[in-house]
């Protein structure tokens, strides 16, 4: 199979099938492949259908998330993405039917009853969510079945996740699975209502390192409560509140777009999409919310916070753009809302991207991408290391922003990394998380340490 000729001369994908997943900006005109299933063999960075949901709904704090599967299903905890909580801490806790040939060969349903009435006996959760796992749907198991009778056993929410690996390839499943769920959870039941408030929800917000937090303390500034984010930091009981909220936020709109829109169906909640990476996004997304609401206070109230915030943020910005300008950098990101706002973050500072992607991406969204890098830059969707270390070293690039699974690739190639991701501590979000971020750029783009590793001191050593 011929190459595709949107890549520069002798930059091939490191697999022939994977071309049309890969571009180059202002070559050519096609449309990138995306939203496919991985290919198999490519061993790509994108993670399973499971983990896909498990991110979505392990956020909320006082409800057990049970994986129905093999322990190694299990390793997926609330470690991996660290979301905090104001109370409940349930949610940091691992529960696994733990699966083993003789489930396999004679069903792994009575297993996860036993299960499930343990959990209840013990720990008396208020929900428990039960994964579906690869394994689960290879044998069959009835979880839906399970689930229904270990609810009215118990009298508490027992709600499916339906992301076994094997129905499809793709993580986007795993995000409808969780949504699926979560519009399980908050539906009133028969007779019941919720009240109407001037509360907005929060989609796509997973409180990483506090960041619910703080976009919660902007609002309030502003005048405005948030009902209930989904999921961070939140409660089967707030969430129970969803519907009675006037607005719907969406941050993460590659997992929360289609939760949105069924909430504007079935409750008639009108939703905008809202971005709090980089403190320009921050202002515009506030300014958005404001105007929603069309009070002349909040307005005020906005405008002054924004003023203020920004006094604080452009000398910060400005000063490390002295320093980062020029800089070549990659992105490797989730989504594509997270990758627009880095982008737009970095070029502020001063640097090139030379490269970036995301695992979920649509078509829309790699328009809206390819519109605001520079011509020449790669754009890949559903990258694999092989593809992430050829085009690193092919841009020369100085700093690479993504997740767990791509800090070590860039490291070991002495290039600079900042997790947006997974291990990350401190929030990166609102005006704060723009100066923090500015700062994480510049001292790892910047350090000394990557000189040391270019220069390959075991020379030195054998020497
Ligand atoms: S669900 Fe499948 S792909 Fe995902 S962790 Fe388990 S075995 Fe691996």
């Amino acid at each position: 199979m011929e190459n595709d000729c949107s890549l520069p001369a002798g930059s091939a994908p490191c697999i022939d099938e994977r071309q049309f997943s890969i571009m180059t900006t202002g070559k050519n005109k096609s449309r990138i492949h995306c939203a496919d299933d991985s290919l198999a063999g490519a061993v790509s960075q994108r993670a399973c259908v499971y983990s896909g949901a498990r991110v979505v709904l392990n956020p909320v704090t006082d409800a057990v998330h049970l994986v129905h599967g093999p322990i190694g299903c299990a390793s997926y905890t609330w470690d991996i993405r660290g979301s905090l909580s104001s109370d409940s801490e349930m949610f940091r806790q691992s529960f696994s039917t733990d699966l083993k040939e003789r489930d396999v060969v004679f069903g792994g349903e009575p297993k996860l009853a036993a299960c499930i009435d343990e959990i209840v006996e013990k720990y008396h959760p208020p929900a428990i969510f039960v994964y579906s796992t690869c394994v689960v749907g290879m044998i069959g198991d009835d979880i839906i079945a399970v689930c229904k009778e270990a609810s009215h056993r118990h009298g508490i929410e027992v709600i499916p996740v339906e992301s076994s690996g094997f129905i499809s390839g793709n993580k986007i499943v795993g995000y409808r699975a969780a949504g699926d769920a979560l519009l399980k959870l908050i539906r009133p039941k028969e007779g019941e209502t919720v009240e109407k408030t001037r509360k907005l929800n929060y989609l796509g917000e997973y409180n990483l390192g506090g960041e619910k937090w703080l976009v919660e303390s902007y609002l309030r500034e502003m005048g405005i409560e948030i009902n209930v984010a989904f999921t961070g930091d939140s409660t089967v009981a707030d969430l129970k509140k969803a519907p009675g909220a006037c607005l719907n936020l969406v941050q993460c709109t590659g997992s929360m777009h289609w939760v949105a829109m069924s909430l504007d169906q079935e409750y008639g909640i009108p939703y905008i999409d809202v971005n709090f990476f980089g403190a320009e996004n921050t202002a515009e997304s506030l300014r958005k919310i404001a105007s929603f609401y069309g009070d002349d206070e909040i307005m005020r109230r906005t405008e002054a916070l924004i003023e203020r915030e920004m006094k604080k943020v452009r000398p910060v910005i400005d000063r490390y753009r002295e320093k980062l300008t020029g800089k070549r950098a990659a992105i490797y990101v989730g989504g594509a809302f997270k990758a627009l706002a880095i982008i737009r973050q970095l070029k502020e500072l001063g640097m090139e991207v030379m490269f970036t992607g995301t695992q979920t991406g649509k078509q829309e969204d790699y328009e809206q991408i390819s519109s605001i890098v520079s011509e020449g830059t790669v754009v890949i969707d559903d990258a694999n290391p092989a593809e992430i270390e050829k085009f690193l070293l092919e841009k020369d690039v100085d700093m690479m922003a993504g997740g767990v699974k791509e800090r070590f690739l860039a490291h070991k190639l002495g290039i600079g990394f900042v997790d947006h991701n997974h291990d990350r501590k401190d929030g990166l979000a609102g005006f704060e998380g723009a100066i923090r971020f500015a700062r994480e750029v510049y001292a790892t783009t910047c350090s000394p340490v990557w000189e040391r590793v270019k220069k390959n001191p075991f020379e030195e050593v054998q020497d």
